[in-house]
């Protein structure tokens, strides 16, 4: 990132300007995307360090968000908030979920269900045994079969996707699936419709609420603006 950006967004909050903005449009419902919880490992460019993701959770505590599973927020009247976890990284459960347990802070993990099946690295991926063991505050959506980019592929290849990860996913862990995540963000209005008639009730690509994806590389302030989508 741009270093001379990132001080002029830390400068401009401790002055006042963030907090006020904050007033005015600090959003009702959001939804935080993440991937790997974890202070080294390979992937880079989605790990954000477990001091970062602690301070996120602890600042939209103090702002009064909720904080719910992705299912939950449509319907949500309240300010709430909703933790994710695309892809399914094994770091999610060392690191992420005894923080979340420890507040009692509910979250989804979106499976892409050949990664949970070991088409990619079993170290860095988890397994179908320690996602189906995910206790009751924790919703599991699909992220796909095989992660590909669904706005590049037939409207077939779009549905089996999406019902073949929500069929297999209910079968591993006994939860029905609602909620699906678009690989690499990429939905159009006709995927959408895809996914309502494959029965997911809510995607990532919903307009119900502002979706925030921290960088690894975020300041603290950077976050605060991007909540307030003016990042
Ligand atoms: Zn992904």
């Amino acid at each position: 990132m741009n270093v001379p950006k990132k001080i002029v967004a830390g400068f401009l909050w401790q002055i006042g300007f963030g907090p006020l903005m904050r007033a005015v449009r600090e959003p009702k419902r959001l939804a935080l995307c993440y991937h790997s919880i974890a202070d080294s490992g390979q992937y880079d460019h989605i790990r954000i360090a477990i001091k970062d993701f602690t301070r996120h959770i602890e600042y939209l505590a103090a702002r009064g968000y909720r904080f719910v599973k992705c299912s939950e927020l449509a319907a949500a009247k309240d300010r709430v908030a909703a933790i994710y976890f695309d892809d399914g990284f094994r770091d999610v459960f060392t690191n992420a979920k005894p923080i979340l347990k420890q507040k009692n802070i509910p979250a989804t993990l979106f499976v892409t269900t050949s990664y949970a099946d070991g088409a990619r690295d079993p170290a860095v991926y988890a397994s179908w045994d320690e996602i189906a063991a995910l206790g009751e505050n924790w919703e599991i959506g699909s992220h796909s079969v095989s992660h590909r980019k669904l706005s590049k592929i037939s409207k077939e290849e779009v549905r089996q996707e999406m019902i073949e990860s929500k069929k297999l996913i209910e079968e591993k862990t006994g939860k029905a699936v609602t909620a699906f995540s678009y690989p690499h963000g990429r939905a159009s209005s006709e995927t959408e419709v895809v996914a309502r008639e494959a029965g997911y009730m809510i995607t990532t690509a919903d307009q119900h609420f502002h979706k925030v994806r921290p960088d690894p590389d975020d300041s603290l302030p950077v976050f605060y603006w991007k909540t307030l989508k003016l990042w």
